[in-house]
């Protein structure tokens, strides 16, 4: 069994100003904590390629694209695309380096070079609609990936468990309806985006959506995955699984409410790990979303490698 780690330096030059909680520490305190526990040394750190425009358009739509493209502001500058997504001159060349990241993982786990992989990519992107950025988020990096592993290696099942404090309304606008996807998530609702919340009845039967209120805990989400994430992964049989994996409901996390903690992080992936070994040869694709408390970021990442190197 081997855990990869994909990144690239480019994806720390992206920045949008001192204010912005998504910014280039976050990759650091990951760095950091994965060094100070030891883990550093276990684990396979690949570097990120770019990823080819024509692999971002499976996902997105060519003005999608142009916006990021096509809007690179001077060195020292910003580009706003909404009140907090904004462009430096590197956002470009970072949000091929992530995309790239979740497709170069995608590539070596289905070939069998290893068994899963994180990637440790800025920016995040399950906001990211087909035809916009939005949310902190250039690119859809887990949908691109999706797409290529569908129509690269003609996967016809594949699971999106998205554990970030947000609902993954990028990705469900890309996939919702599609039987080949499966979405698995919980979000604390009312929050940004707002989304993921289907009148009664109307869910596309290929999503699994959980809203749960502020200040839920890490027991109740773990009964709430037991009794609904589980068995639609199950019978689902995903052959490749993705993780959105934001940290943004960690109980230090300002930017929402929400109390989990490293333990519950370590614990929803051990069932993750194990649907995929059940399924799909183990194989994972893991790619950071959110998580702005630096240390407990650190610590949740840290927390979640190791389960998904067997090392805990
Ligand atoms: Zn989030």
């Amino acid at each position: 069994m081997s855990t990869a780690i994909f990144s690239h330096p480019d994806c720390m030059r992206h920045e949008m100003g001192d204010w912005h909680p998504e910014c280039p520490a976050r990759l650091q305190a990951i760095d950091d904590q994965l060094i100070a526990c030891g883990l550093a040394n276990l684990l396979d750190y690949r570097e990120a390629p770019m990823a080819a425009v024509s692999a971002i358009a499976r996902v997105h739509t060519p003005a999608a694209i142009s916006k990021v493209r096509d809007h690179l502001p001077p060195s020292g500058d910003y580009h706003p695309i909404d009140a907090d997504t904004l462009l430096n001159e590197h956002s470009w060349q970072a949000a091929l380096r992530a995309a790239g990241a979740a497709i170069a993982a995608t590539d070596a786990v289905i070939v069998g070079e290893i068994t899963n992989a994180f990637c440790a990519i800025r920016p995040p992107g399950h906001h990211a609609t087909p035809s916009t950025p939005m949310g902190f988020c250039l690119f859809n990096n887990v949908a691109i990936a999706a797409a290529h592993a569908m129509q690269t290696y003609g996967l016809e099942r594949i699971a999106i468990v998205d554990f970030d404090v947000h609902h993954g309304n990028g990705t469900e606008d890309a996939f919702s309806g599609d039987p080949r996807v499966l979405m698995v998530s919980f979000f604390q609702h009312p929050l940004y985006p707002y989304s993921g919340v289907h009148p009664t009845g109307t869910t596309p039967a290929n999503l699994v959506n959980i809203p749960v209120p502020a200040y839920t805990r890490g027991d109740a989400i773990r009964d709430l995955v037991q009794q609904h994430w589980l068995p639609a992964l199950e019978s689902h049989r995903p052959q490749l699984l993705f993780i959105s994996a934001g940290f943004d409901a960690h109980r230090e996390d300002d930017i929402a409410a929400m109390g989990l903690v490293e333990a519950d992080y370590a614990w929803i992936t051990r069932q993750l790990v194990a649907v995929a070994q059940r399924h799909a040869n183990g194989r994972i694709v893991s790619c950071l979303e959110g998580g702005y408390a630096l240390s407990a970021l650190g610590r949740s990442v840290a927390a979640h490698l190791k389960v998904l190197a067997g090392l805990d």
